[in-house]
């Protein structure tokens, strides 16, 4: 088990556009298995991308109703018309939160931990996660994305974090 340290708002990982994962082996294993290690110790963590442990490569793990995916060169192939907004909160933002448009649906294409393809077509709150998760590859944050930025708030107590975090993603 090894967790890493979570970079915040001001490191330069976090606005680094990762680089694709040519070959899936030993290194990049042990790469998602902190990613898992560290969303999964994570309080309300849904997942999390290889930018935010600084580490500039395409991997990012899903971690919705605890259980772990991983993701190696996603690529969304898919998206629907249909969008939705939702309150999100990031790992790398700790404590602010704000409303952020997604698509309700998409489908995402990507490698496994062994290398193999395979597609997803995620809904609602998993896609919400895998768009907000593919942007941090891309080194962008959901503040980027809110259009009113005077909504991003600060939720300051344990107490008011606990009644938000069923519609909240913290990834
Ligand atoms: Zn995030």
């Amino acid at each position: 088990m090894a967790t890493r340290t979570i970079v915040t708002v001001g490191h330069p990982a976090l606005r680094q556009r990762a680089k694709k994962i040519h070959r899936v082996d030993e290194s990049v294993k042990q790469l998602v298995d902190d990613l898992i290690d560290t969303v999964s110790a994570t309080p309300n963590g849904a997942g999390l991308a290889a930018n935010q442990i600084a580490v500039p490569l395409r991997a990012l793990v899903t971690y919705v109703d605890q259980k772990p995916q991983v993701f190696i060169n996603p690529e969304i192939v898919e998206e629907s018309e249909e969008v939705d907004e939702a309150e999100e909160g990031c790992l790398s933002i700790p404590g602010w939160y704000g409303p952020v448009w997604r698509k309700e649906r998409v489908t995402v294409r990507a490698l496994n931990e062994k290398g193999k393809q395979f597609k997803v077509k995620a809904a609602d709150f998993e896609a919400r996660v895998l768009q907000h998760e593919i942007d941090h590859l891309n080194g962008v944050l959901f503040i980027d994305r809110m259009e009113d930025k005077t909504q991003l708030h600060r939720v300051e107590s344990d107490e008011e974090e606990e009644q938000l975090e069923d519609e909240q993603v913290f990834a």
